[in-house]
């Protein structure tokens, strides 16, 4: 009997019914992982976050709690907040780097094409992509179509 208690009721030291709540989302041999959900939530307010869903949401609503609760521990102050602001930061670098690569391939493409037409003695139309570099050869007018600006949850 006591060998098949969910984590649990295993923990809270209570028999485990077969219906419980608990027993097909903390399984027995990881206990930890109800301990994380206990100890930020409270098993009584898990319980009636499992039981607000449909019973094939319950797995979701086990893991992303579990998920929380482990952030939370580990950052006190962010939680899983944390790990969200800095997956953002990671994806505007790289949106910023992608803008800058883009604007360096409009660039040379822009000067292929104006050399091509030099060498076949045609006559350069100003075009925007030739007139993206500007004096300085910051690449402003292509840049200047993102959004540059640090993204923020706080
Ligand atoms: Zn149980």
């Amino acid at each position: 009997m006591t060998s098949t208690r969910c984590a649990a009721c295993k923990q809270l030291r209570r028999r485990c019914p077969s219906d419980c709540i608990f027993l097909p989302y903390f399984p027995p041999n990881n206990p930890q992982r109800f301990s994380f959900v206990h100890k930020i939530y409270g098993a009584s307010n898990v319980g009636k976050m499992l039981q607000q869903v449909e019973e094939h949401q319950r797995a979701d609503v086990a893991h992303s709690l579990y998920y929380e609760a482990y952030c939370r521990t580990k950052n006190p102050v962010y939680g899983c907040v944390g790990n969200i602001s800095i997956l953002h930061q990671e994806i505007y670098h790289l949106e910023w780097q992608l803008a800058k690569v883009e604007a360096e391939i409009s660039l040379l493409k822009a000067q292929a094409q104006t050399e091509a037409q030099l060498a076949q003695g045609q006559q350069v139309e100003l075009s925007p992509a030739n007139m993206l570099a500007d004096k300085n050869g910051v690449y402003s007018s292509l840049l200047s179509s993102f959004d540059l600006s640090t993204p923020s949850l706080y």
